[in-house]
């Protein structure tokens, strides 16, 4: 009964992926609301119905892969005041330097300036209140796969490798670890809840062809130029992750919407386009979220927005 129910989730998560249903991608979590990367704002996207809940991914100087946008600290924790003697000659402090056991000391706050403490987004959840911590990659799957069981839902996972050029440069081979992190956690195949996102077109290559990694793939890209490369994408990724702005390129005379034909040209190779980052405290031009969901999702014709509030997207698909 267990195996059955199991599998009809697997089925119907291929088939989300492969026909034409839109994908709502927490980004961060419900980053809009709780400081990002943490439990509690992945428990409130899983909540909030998202189809996928992201990671950024950066290793430990112990090789744990932690759950955290940059490879340096300070715009999202108080470092500063506990690990001073960390801080390396270029005034940064990377995760890398320290262990899971040093990380989980941290306390961790809502994006700021590390200079002036201000809050990158005023109106978010006020800067270093209540308690919140980092966590490891296992922790989140963990959780997500604990609220899956306890819902009987199917919220996939979404993580991407961040710079693994620089882990590299400090003797640390990134990948492998995710790779073994999420096959040991059942994620192997495109038939899995599970995307696997990187901006690095060579490290992405090497998880395909030299890792025979069978994950769905996102190749990022936030250059005109990534949109030429289309073709070559395809050989080895099943999406790409463009900037919104790369789709969506302003007004016309008239006042409508210039569209580039890169969601098009996407599809034509058979690559999905989940595009970033919509937030609804930050519309460019446009007057309301609405308006910029309803052209990047149904004039575009995006499958899936990487989103900070996962509540609006997944109420205006259903709307819609
Ligand atoms: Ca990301």
């Amino acid at each position: 009964m267990l195996s059955l129910s199991c599998s009809e989730h697997k089925f119907e998560d291929k088939v989300k992926i492969q026909n034409n249903n839109k994908v709502v991608i927490a980004h961060r979590g419900a980053s809009g609301y709780l400081p990002e990367h943490t439990l509690p704002a992945k428990a409130m996207a899983f909540a909030m119905g998202a189809d996928y809940l992201e990671q950024d991914i950066v290793l430990s100087k112990d090789n744990v892969p932690m759950v955290i946008h940059d490879i340096d600290l300070e715009t999202v924790s108080d470092v500063k005041l506990k690990f001073l003697k960390k801080k390396r000659n270029d005034g940064r402090f990377y995760v890398i330097d320290f262990t899971f056991d040093e990380l989980k000391q941290l306390n961790v706050s809502e994006r700021m300036n590390p200079i002036t403490h201000k809050a990158v987004f005023p109106d978010r959840f006020p800067i270093f209140t209540s308690t919140f911590r980092l966590h490891s990659l296992q922790e989140e799957i963990e959780l997500i796969k604990g609220l899956n069981k306890s819902t009987g839902k199917n919220i996939g996972i979404y993580p991407e490798i961040k710079e693994p050029a620089f882990h590299q440069k400090e003797g640390k081979d990134i990948s492998k670890i995710v790779l073994k992190t999420l096959n040991d956690y059942g994620y192997k195949t495109k038939n899995d809840p599970c995307i696997l996102q990187c901006f690095d077109a060579g490290e992405l290559k090497r998880i395909r062809n030299e890792f025979k990694s069978e994950l769905f793939l996102v190749q990022l890209m936030e250059f005109k130029k990534d949109e030429e490369k289309l073709e070559e994408i395809s050989t080895y990724a099943d999406g790409i992750g463009p900037w919104y702005k790369q789709i969506i390129e302003g007004k016309d005379k008239k006042g409508n919407w210039l569209i580039s034909d890169l969601v098009e040209k996407a599809h034509k190779y058979n690559l999905k386009v989940h595009a970033y980052t919509f937030r609804a405290d930050q519309l460019g031009d446009f007057r309301t979220f609405e308006e910029l969901l309803k052209v990047v999702l149904y004039e575009a014709n995006v499958d899936g927005v990487f989103t900070d509030f996962p509540d609006k997207a997944v109420q205006f698909m259903n709307k819609n």
